[in-house]
């Protein structure tokens, strides 16, 4: 098998054929199509992606005797003709292909201007292709434009550049532009499979998707490395480790052991795995960017991707799905930022192995965060009822610093603590009205002005024994400023905790209540209304007002009359809508990687992508 020809082989000789650029390619079949072809084009995009090639396909196209209809009823060359033929073999006098890179000189684009002239020799069509536009010099671009500003009929021109920027506004105001993308791996991967498959090579699943992913978007390179590893390999099989081998790529098993070495915890092991890097050859900022990848494929699998999102092979798959459970995602950021880090620092490292060591060394020794949201989960805490288990900021806690005993105060969930009031207060002034006291209630009472906000946070030290609190002392919890009082804004974030615990009790009353939205505070009353289309639920709350209102108390510590109203809720008091638990994962995992615009690169590098999007 001629092995050399491969990617020339593998060349598309078709639209069709052309990678990932469906929305070129598309749009410059219909131009054809429709006879409104363009005299200057300009390809942009990174580099291996198919720029040239689709410049070739288009020279082709609108230079071919006899112009196919392809399968979705848009042009294609019949690849059959002279024309197609000479242009294919590359024996075509009438298309000139141009380095810009190696012709940028003044005198060359000035020969240019002269030969652009002269009609073509056996095309319709003289098409001049320049590759690398960018780095013709200002004088040769000046002499350029004066061609692209009156071109003759006969001449077409296709610029292709990776870097657009460079090209002078006046350039690009007289050429069609075409964004091309990217290739993702996936498409690298299918069209090495169609490859593999084509030439009846031996290429087995890791190593397709480890040259996949060594591309990084260009097929191209994926293509040439393909060849490279067939003329080594002969008649062997290509397997995952003779890629890495070839290439210098680190396998996953590695960083499997890293971050079980974070898991269990083992120096030895983490000596072990730095003296493996090394002696694999391995570049160790290598391995740290594959060690950033690798926890970021784990965060979003705990943030609620599916392991089938993931582009890796079957077997990772698997294992990816099975360790996802096995770190916190703050220990999964804090490893992925050290690496970031020691990343950096390798720069000008003067032993790159002590630092791989000592990093290894800090993972294995790192205080394990507290998975908080799995642990409420054991406990059989319902998602709703916490929010973010990350631990209280000081400023918060400060307000709080008060004896235990004032603190008994609050009971309820283990999380949603919130404060407590002293009773003393809560029978002041029962509320004058009760009920169906008409569409239009008072005004809602403004947020109040709390120093730190609410605060959801869970409060440690907590002791859970005090059932009725009746003389205690408030706990001055920074979210009630004013007199130790339970604010609205507390009450709403508790609220599907309430309804929760209500369901406890009784389980259609607490679905009831969450139709229900806590709409004003006043002394001793906290006001519930429900919106007409709520009837039914208003009904059954209001006929059991009393459980209500023990689970108003047992929840919040806080002895509140519980009124019920019927009548329209402004659009801000709306009830608390209940998120899934897929969309708290990733709305954390969102805050997390708010201050990591290199990890965002990195996500889109990897393709990762949520469920569904
Ligand atoms: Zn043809």
């Amino acid at each position: 098998m001629s092995y050399r020809v491969m990617a020339r082989r593998w060349r598309p000789q078709t639209f069709a054929e052309v990678v990932g650029q469906e929305h070129v390619t598309r749009t410059l079949q219909r131009a054809i199509a429709r006879g409104r072809v363009a005299h200057a084009y300009i390809f942009t995009g990174p580099r291996g992606v198919g720029k040239t090639t689709t410049a070739r396909l288009l020279a082709k196209t609108v230079n071919c005797h006899n112009p196919q209809t392809g399968s979705d009823g848009l042009p294609e060359p019949c690849n059959d003709c002279p024309a197609c033929d000479d242009i294919t073999s590359g024996n075509a006098l009438d298309v000139i292909e141009i380095d810009g890179a190696s012709n940028n000189r003044v005198d060359d684009v000035r020969q240019l201007r002269e030969t652009v002239k002269y009609t073509p020799t056996s095309l319709q069509k003289k098409i001049y292709i320049i590759d690398e536009v960018h780095m013709l010099s200002v004088s040769a671009f000046n002499a350029l434009l004066k061609t692209l500003e009156e071109p003759p009929d006969h001449a077409m021109f296709i610029f292709a550049t990776t870097e657009i920027h460079k090209v002078p506004a006046t350039v690009l105001s007289r050429c069609q532009r075409f964004d091309f993308k990217r290739i993702s791996t996936r498409e690298i991967r299918k069209q090495i499979e169609r490859i593999v498959a084509g030439d009846k090579l031996q290429v087995d699943e890791e190593a397709q998707v480890a040259i996949a992913l060594k591309a990084d978007g260009a097929l191209r390179d994926a293509l040439s490395v393909l060849d490279q590893l067939v003329a080594y390999q002969g008649d062997e099989p290509i397997t995952g480790e003779v890629v890495r081998q070839a290439l210098g790529l680190i396998g996953t098993e590695i960083y499997f052991r890293t971050t079980d070495v974070a898991a269990t915890g083992e120096i030895g092991e983490a000596l072990k795995l730095a003296e493996a890097i090394a002696g694999g050859g391995h570049d160790p900022r290598e391995y740290l960017r594959g060690l950033q990848q690798h926890v970021l494929r784990i965060l979003f699998l705990k943030a609620g991707a599916g392991a089938s999102e993931l582009d890796v092979a079957e077997e990772d798959r698997k294992r990816y799905d099975e360790s996802k459970d096995r770190l916190a995602d703050e220990d999964l950021l804090r490893i992925g930022e050290w690496a970031a880090e020691a990343e950096d620092l390798l720069r000008d490292a003067l032993d790159p192995q002590v630092r791989l060591e000592l990093l290894l060394v800090r993972i294995a020794r790192m205080d394990r965060a507290v998975d908080l949201g799995a642990l409420l989960e054991s406990m059989g805490v319902q998602p709703g009822q916490y929010q973010q288990p990350l631990p209280k900021s000081s400023a918060e806690t400060a307000s709080d610093r008060k004896p235990a005993a004032e603190k008994k105060a609050a009971k309820a969930s283990p999380v949603d603590v919130k404060s407590s009031e002293s009773s003393s207060a809560e029978e002041q002034k029962p509320p004058e009205d009760d009920g169906d006291d008409g569409d239009e209630g008072p005004p809602p009472e403004p947020p109040p002005k709390t120093p730190s906000g609410p605060t959801s946070s869970p409060e440690p030290d907590e002791e859970e024994d005090a059932e009725e609190n009746n003389g205690e002392a408030g706990t001055g919890d920074s979210s009630s400023a004013e007199n130790g009082q339970l604010t609205l804004v507390d009450v709403r974030e508790g609220w599907l905790g309430l309804c929760d615990e209500v369901s406890r009790e009784r389980r259609t009353l607490g679905v009831a209540l969450e139709a229900g939205a806590p709409t004003m505070m006043e002394n001793g009353a906290v006001e519930v209304t429900f919106e007409p289309d709520f009837r039914f639920d208003h009904d059954q709350v209001m006929r059991n007002r009393d459980l209500v209102t023990k689970a108003f108390r047992r929840y919040f510590g806080v002895s509140k009359r519980v009124v019920i109203r019927n009548g329209p809720v402004a659009e801000a008091l709306r009830p608390p809508r209940r998120k899934t638990h897929t969309e708290q994962r990733r709305e954390r995992f969102e805050e997390l990687l708010k201050d990591r615009p290199v990890w965002r690169e990195m996500i889109e590098r990897l393709e990762l992508k949520m469920n569904g999007k």
